[in-house]
């Protein structure tokens, strides 16, 4: 296995990272502190063409591939974890989607503006009473004359109240169980009945706005369907194993964050007259969180390779997922025990780091439901 990148993705990272340390970290405090949605940031994203990342050219794309796209939004990441959010929920959710299971039309129509940036889109999928158990789910989208009529709501739905392009997952057949949902695009600024009702306070992921949506008999044509009706479980669960390369994309951005500003801290900081970097036990503490990072690197690539040879990735990437996730939260943790006091306040980022690293444990498959997914791969 060699996942080194190549030049021209070595390129594209070192793009992104410069973007990054000069556009995002300057402004990560105050999105953090406003939680307001970077409008002009993920504009110069769509600029640099990042908004459409691994999707193909003709859609809009950059046509990066699975070890690039993960690689550039790990920087991202670093930046501004609820500007990872944004990003992943944009691309490996709502985009792919779309890029996956659309037909050409759709492709054109939805696809195409979200590669270019000029919309954004999110995955609406949990439900207040159906978030890992999915198949749980009550809205319904009921056959009315040439379309579909949708009642109930959504949770938790990153990019909900910004979107321009929603895609939905609603119970066709709701006696049919997990073959009873199908998947819709949406268009909240066309279709009636769509309505924000407010956003999460949450503990980290700020600028990414997490909404709640309800649906009061909202109609959608026919064409919005997105492949057959009872598809909509299965293409769930696919996106989700795509986006979890990203979340754990996501995790090693906040935890390399975290990294560097310990060791820039612990050479800074000073006690009994020298840096604390030349305690033993806090080189212990820097040598673990690098090693931790890079091991979370590697599975991360891993699960990417196998996906783009076509291979199952499950597994790999639902253990990409979870270490990444725990070793985030870890590395972050430790992050602020490197600064001492100073660690739990807000005069430095490494709180922001720990807050935005502990929800990578909770979305796209909590740490508990990872470990079922990776336990049934070994026992199947
Ligand atoms: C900030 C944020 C952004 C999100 N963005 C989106 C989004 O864009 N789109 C979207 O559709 N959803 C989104 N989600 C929802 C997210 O995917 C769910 O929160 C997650 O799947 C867990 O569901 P739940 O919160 O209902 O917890 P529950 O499913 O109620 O879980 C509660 C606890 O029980 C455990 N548990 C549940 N089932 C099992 C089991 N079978 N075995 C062992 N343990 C189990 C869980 O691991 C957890 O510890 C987001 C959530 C958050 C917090």
């Amino acid at each position: 296995m060699d996942f080194r990148l190549t030049d021209e993705q070595r390129q594209i990272t070192e793009t992104v990272a410069e973007f990054v340390d000069e556009e995002v970290v300057p402004v990560a405090d105050e999105i953090d502190e406003t939680d307001e949605f970077p409008h002009d940031l993920v504009d110069e994203l769509a600029e640099l063409g990042l908004m459409g990342m691994p999707f193909p050219e003709e859609y809009g794309g950059a046509g990066l591939d699975y070890h690039a796209y993960p690689a550039a939004l790990e920087e991202i990441a670093r930046g501004s974890g609820g500007l990872g959010t944004i990003v992943a929920a944009h691309i490996s959710l709502a985009g792919n989607m779309l890029y996956e299971f659309g037909d050409e039309r759709q492709k054109e129509r939805f696809l195409t503006p979200l590669a270019e940036g000029e919309d954004i889109g999110a995955f609406a999928l949990s439900e207040a009473g159906a978030g890992s158990d999915v198949p749980s789910m009550e809205t319904t989208a009921s056959r009315d004359g040439d379309g579909y009529r949708v009642n109930g709501g959504k949770l938790w739905i990153s990019n909900g109240s910004v979107a321009d392009t929603v895609t939905l997952f609603a119970k066709t057949d709701p006696d049919a169980g997990r073959d009873g949902i199908s998947s819709f695009v949406v268009r909240p600024e066309e279709d009636d009945g769509f309505i924000v009702e407010g956003t999460e306070d949450k503990l980290g992921d700020k600028g990414c706005p997490t909404a709640e949506l309800r649906f009061d008999d909202l109609w959608l044509p026919e064409d919005r369907l997105l492949g057959e009706e009872g598809d909509g479980f299965i293409q769930a669960l696919k996106t989700l194993n795509g986006g979890r390369i990203t979340i754990a994309a996501r995790s090693i951005g906040i935890a390399q964050a975290a990294l560097d500003e310990a060791l820039q801290y612990s050479k800074d900081r000073e006690q009994f007259d020298q840096p604390i970097a030349e305690f033993q036990s806090i080189q212990h503490k820097l040598a673990d969180m690098d090693t931790k990072i890079r091991a979370a690197r590697l599975l991360m690539h891993d699960a990417a390779d196998r996906k783009m040879r076509g291979e199952n990735f499950v597994k790999e990437a639902a253990q990409a997922k979870l270490y990444a996730s725990e070793i985030s939260r870890e590395v972050a943790n430790e992050g602020i025990q490197i600064h001492g006091g100073y660690g739990y306040t807000k005069d430095f980022a490494a709180e922001r780091f720990y807050r935005d690293a502990k929800l990578n444990e909770i979305y796209e498959g909590t740490s508990e439901v990872l470990r079922n997914t990776i336990a049934q791969q070994l026992l199947a």
